[in-house]
């Protein structure tokens, strides 16, 4: 009988990893073939202040509509594409349509908003990446200092040298960096420092239990003093509740983004509610 149930096991393993696998390749074939113009998308989420609640940022984060597939999510494909190279060429894709994006919004109404742009380390590998950078700030004419890039904390602790060197390169040029989903990798204080990181992003798990959960709110009050001694700003991530929101207030944190306030949205949603009517909706209300 024991028996009999490890084979139906096994068999059971058997098919769900062969139906990964399949999964896997048959994304890996279609994002080879992709038009990237029909079937990606940025979408976008706000930053807000806090406790002011003033709108100072936009993420860009992508969205692929297969043809064949339907939508599938980042979480997903990302890193196939980081595994199959691709993530080169859409990296490329999603800079300019980002960078073109914020030049329209910015330069239409008269904003200095920034933009945030997720990288993956593969991206900053190639020698291409600063090249190209130049040339779409050049093309769409606009200052360096919209632009945001996101790196997570392990990525960039796995290439140190290389990261410096593109930190280094970004900061001259006075584009902003942030540290993606920090406090949940193996964090090395001393890098923060010496890649003259402007932002930690705090990573959505240590904020989920913000309010119930004592030990996650004391690394956050570690973050955000850690933080503030280093002169850097601090921006919750995943932030979905008032209670959230009040707890982050109270230890200090500089911004929040989450589905408290927005989902990310396509471009003419996020105009038409957070930019385009008056000056007063960019203001939210962040304690009723
Ligand atoms: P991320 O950069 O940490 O982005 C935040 C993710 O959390 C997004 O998921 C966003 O939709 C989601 N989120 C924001 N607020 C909330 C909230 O309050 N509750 C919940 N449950 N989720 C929230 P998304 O868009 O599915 O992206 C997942 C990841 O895929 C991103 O994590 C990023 O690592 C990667 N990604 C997305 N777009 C790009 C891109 O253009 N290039 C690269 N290299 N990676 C990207
Ligand atoms: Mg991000
Ligand atoms: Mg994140
Ligand atoms: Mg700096």
């Amino acid at each position: 009988h024991a028996k009999g149930q490890d084979h139906q096991q096994y068999a059971f393993f058997n098919t769900y990893l062969s139906n990964k696998v399949q999964r896997k390749h048959e994304l890996e074939l279609l994002l080879k073939k992709a038009d990237y113009h029909q079937e990606f998308e940025l979408y976008y989420q706000p930053q807000f202040s806090i406790p002011q609640g003033e709108l100072i940022g936009i993420e860009a984060l992508l969205r692929w509509k297969s043809k064949e597939k339907g939508m599938i999510s980042p979480g997903e494909f990302i890193p196939i594409a980081e595994e199959i190279g691709s993530i080169v060429k859409i990296g490329e894709w999603v800079m300019e349509k980002a960078i073109a994006q914020i030049a329209e919004w910015n330069k239409q109404y008269d904003l200095n908003l920034k933009m945030g742009i997720n990288i993956s380390p593969r991206q900053l590998n190639s020698l291409n990446f600063m090249h190209m950078f130049d040339s779409f700030i050049q093309a769409y004419d606009i200052k360096p200092e919209w632009l945001d890039i996101e790196i997570t904390e392990n990525s960039a602790m796995n290439n140190e040298s290389t990261m410096e060197e593109m930190f280094t390169a970004l900061a001259n040029r006075g584009a902003s960096i942030s540290i993606d989903d920090f406090g949940t990798g193996y964090s090395s204080l001393s890098y923060i420092k010496r890649f003259d990181v402007n932002r930690l992003k705090i990573a959505k798990p240590l904020i989920d239990n913000i309010s119930s959960n004592h030990s996650d709110r004391q690394i956050v009050k570690a973050i955000v003093m850690l933080a503030k001694a280093m002169a850097i700003k601090t921006i919750a991530e995943g932030v979905e509740y008032q209670d959230q929101l009040d707890q982050l207030i109270n230890l200090g944190c500089d911004e929040v983004q989450g589905f408290f306030y927005s989902r990310p949205l396509p471009a003419k949603e996020l105009e038409k509610i957070y930019l385009s009517v008056n000056e007063a909706n960019k203001i939210v209300q962040v304690n009723s």
